[in-house]
């Protein structure tokens, strides 16, 4: 029997659609009968007394007069719309719509969703259609490519008699009891089709906590894997390192001092280090790192420290160097513009040990550098590193202790899920003597007072980051150019300023002549793209103003704020929106907190861990429906009962483990 014919004995099925089944990785009518839905869309009406100022609501209107379109600005326009809602005389405006302007004809009934402003004589909508296009009720979406949903739930329907092991159970009867989940057969009976919104929650429940359950079996199986990697014990001076933090000029904050506990601790352990350090940006976690390799120094062991550029990198080398010198200790920086007379010197220097720690880019840990008691890798991902070196790291069999530092801070429990293989340390509190950035949200007509608080500043001495999102100008976007950004700013500054852009797309030479010049005071107004999110470190820069603020996520708008609020002065952040997206509240938690863990919780809530940490990076793979944020209840339960299920003598569990060892790959983990 080839491929398709499984497919093709289900009912309305073809060649064609069976090909797209195959393509989406259905194969069978059991296949077909175990594709949930991914979500469920509620579809129903609200009445006007019910529909709250400012919450999401759908509601039927009949149209009054014809719509006017205003243009706002490049690829931005405005439709606005009178209409009757149960008598009352409604203005709906809805963004970028303005081919709807013909189809809205007075008389015809609408169906607008969204949500009223203030006074509920306006509203907002963000989605608008004519109520003859309209579906009521609970509708599963199932985003298989190429097969509408509806087509979709036919297939199902008739597939259903021919798969009779689709229902055969895969939780342990322990587990659908102790957690009152529904049994799988009672599950399709109510996935498909449910016919309220108790059946979807019973329904989702059980396929959330199933995948959960498979991605904790998984996190599981691999702590243990990484747990059994024994390493000698670092046989460190503690009088020495205790001599060495004597010369800091500052004290430990109470959260440094945990986490350097934290690392000796696992230093002194005969098993390998494996430990993500997280804190803001300026929390201190490089000193925390720079104490645990004057450690290992003293063991007689070298280390690699890794940072994602070279820009990076080579502040890292500057500031060991400058800590270490009065010890004595090698250190070196190493980067592929590194060649000939000088590259062999340092090769030599980690062969014989006169370099004891090495500075560069994640080319330390691919290319063959040949050390001669490499004892400790310090990997400063900046959130750009992730689960592909760490994967590196497994590969290449090293044994040396691994610290990881993270300036996107995750809450404890998140970090479970989004670093699971790992220890966590956290830094919560900045040390003393900073101020924290005041942050403000505007929209472009703020921009020539912003321009002149900036004026003010760069008067002052100070220094400012002007930030847009794009490269290269683009017509089509809203969203501004570097280039763009620049000619802003010429327009509303005084000439005497000196102004350079920096972006991604730049060669390597000119971004670091840039940036050179930047922290050297010689030009005032640097204007970029994210690039300055790592890596530039200018203390006297006091103001940042972001332009298209909502273009960002949150946690990567408070990652770049970072770059100020560096020195002692008072420093400010401007965040600009367009006016159509100021309504949008979601910036404001930048301006009421500083704290990066608060800011990446509501950021996670947002837009979930695939777009924050990159999906790639986090090795979290794409649930088809579960959501480690908001559904954390059940990830915590389903980890735990996870752990119970090594060993556990009931088939299905056994089988459960089994899967879960045999797709480790495919969460990209090891
Ligand atoms: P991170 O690596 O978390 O971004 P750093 O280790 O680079 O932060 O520290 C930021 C700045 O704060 C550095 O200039 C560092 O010398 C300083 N610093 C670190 N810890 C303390 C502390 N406990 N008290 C005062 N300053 C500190
Ligand atoms: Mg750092």
């Amino acid at each position: 029997m080839n491929a398709m014919d499984a497919l093709l004995a289900i009912k309305g099925i073809g060649k064609v659609t069976a090909g797209k089944l195959l393509a989406a990785g259905i194969a069978t009518p059991t296949d077909v009968v175990s594709t949930f839905p991914v979500r469920y869309e509620r579809h129903f009406i609200t009445a006007f007394q019910d529909a709250a100022i400012g919450i999401d609501s759908t509601l039927i209107a009949i149209v009054q007069q014809p719509a006017t379109i205003a243009y706002i600005r490049k690829r931005l326009t405005k439709l606005t719309v009178e209409v009757l809602i149960e008598g009352h005389t409604v203005r709906v405006v809805i963004f970028n719509r303005e081919f709807l302007r013909g189809a809205l004809v007075p008389g015809i009934e609408i169906v607008c969703s969204g949500h009223f402003e203030n006074d509920r004589r306006h509203f907002t909508a963000n989605d608008l259609v004519l109520r003859k296009n309209y579906r009521e009720g609970i509708i599963p979406v199932y985003n298989v490519d190429g097969i509408p949903d509806r087509t979709f739930a036919k297939f199902v329907a008739g597939a259903r008699p021919l798969a009779p092991a689709a229902a055969d159970e895969t939780l342990p009867a322990r587990l659908l009891t102790s957690r009152t989940l529904v049994g799988n057969a009672a599950l399709l009976d109510i996935v498909h089709q449910p016919a309220s919104i108790p059946d979807v929650e019973t329904a989702s429940r059980r396929i959330k906590y199933e995948e959960l359950l498979r991605f904790g079996l998984s996190i599981h199986a691999l702590k243990r894997a990484n747990d059994r990697i024994a390493a000698e014990p670092k046989r460190y001076d503690l009088e020495k390192v205790r001599a060495f933090i004597q010369t800091l000029p500052f004290e430990l904050t109470a959260d440094q001092k945990q986490a350097t506990n934290d690392i000796f601790a696992d230093l002194k352990r005969p098993r390998r280090m494996l430990r993500l350090l997280q804190g803001d940006v300026g929390s201190g976690k490089t000193i925390c790192a720079a104490i645990a390799i004057f450690a290992v120094w003293t063991a007689g062991e070298q280390t690699a420290f890794m940072a994602p550029t070279e820009i990076l990198a080579h502040q890292h080398y500057l500031n060991l160097q400058t800590l270490f010198k009065p010890f004595g200790i090698g250190v070196a920086f190493l980067s592929g513009a590194i060649k000939g007379i000088a590259r062999t010197e340092i090769m030599q220097g980690l062969a014989d040990g006169r370099i004891a720690v090495v500075c560069g880019t994640h080319a330390l840990i691919q290319e063959p550098v040949n050390y001669r008691r490499l004892g400790f890798a310090v990997i400063d991902e900046q959130h750009r590193f992730g689960v592909g070196q760490r994967k590196a790291l497994r590969e290449k069999g090293w044994k040396p202790d691994v610290l990881l530092m993270s300036a996107t801070p995750i809450p404890r429990t998140l970090a479970i899920a989004v670093f699971g293989d790992m220890d966590v340390s956290s830094i919560h509190t900045l040390p003393g003597g900073r101020r924290p950035i005041v942050t403000k949200i505007g929209d472009f007509t703020d921009f020539p007072a912003i321009a002149a608080a900036v004026a003010t500043e760069i008067a002052a001495g100070r220094q400012a980051y002007f930030i847009a999102p794009l490269v290269a100008t683009d017509a089509d976007s809203a969203a501004l150019s570097v280039t763009e950004a620049a000619d802003l700013v010429s327009r509303h500054l005084p000439s005497g300023f000196s102004v350079a852009v920096l972006h991604g797309k730049m060669k390597a030479a000119d971004k670091d002549r840039i940036v050179a010049a930047f922290r050297q005071g010689e030009t005032d107004i640097l204007v970029a793209t994210t690039v300055v999110e790592v890596g530039v470190d200018v203390p006297n820069a006091t103001v940042m103003v972001i332009l298209n603020a909502d273009r960002f996520g949150l946690s990567q708008l408070h990652q770049l704020r970072g770059r100020v609020g560096r020195g002692g002065s008072q420093s400010y952040c401007h965040l600009i929106t367009d006016v159509s997206v100021l309504a949008d509240d979601r910036l404001t938690i930048l301006e009421q907190t500083n704290d990066g863990f608060a800011i990446s919780e509501e950021d996670l809530k947002r837009r979930g861990p695939g777009e924050v940490f990159g999906a790639e990076q986090t090795g979290i793979p794409r649930f088809k429906m579960a959501n480690i944020v908001t559904d954390r209840d059940l990830l915590v339960m389903a980890f735990a009962d996870a752990k119970t299920l090594f060993g556990d003598p009931d088939p299905v569990a056994n089988a459960l483990v089994g899967q879960a060892l045999s797709t480790l790959e495919s969460y990209h983990l090891d």
